[in-house]
């Protein structure tokens, strides 16, 4: 088992979680539920971490979330509402649920 990616954002790792999966690769998620638990420990230990069964998924799976981290980077949209930052795969606010504006 390898580690694929971290992120603070557990929304984010579950899209490129999904992304990772969609290519038939096996992934499982750690720290998926800590994140209530910040304050007791120190934030980066808390972040979910996308993790690979087989060892030899991991480069394709790696090139996945890369890809996906660059497309996010390209086009990130800010929310009406809230002025959040969203990763340009949401369709709606992952802190407000408002709509991607058109
Ligand atoms: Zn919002």
């Amino acid at each position: 088992m390898k580690l694929v990616y971290s992120h603070d954002n557990h929304f984010i790792v579950g899209n490129i979680k999904n992304l990772i999966e969609a290519q038939g690769i096996k992934t499982f998620i750690k720290n998926e539920f800590t994140q209530g638990a910040m304050g007791e420990t120190s934030a980066i230990d808390s972040w979910p971490e996308i993790w690979v069964f087989d060892d030899n998924d991991h480069q394709q799976a790696l090139a996945i979330a890369t890809q996906a981290q660059q497309d996010t980077q390209a086009a990130d949209w800010v929310c009406d509402c809230c002025n959040e930052s969203n990763d340009a795969s949401f369709d709606f606010c992952w802190q407000c649920q408002h709509a991607k504006p058109s």
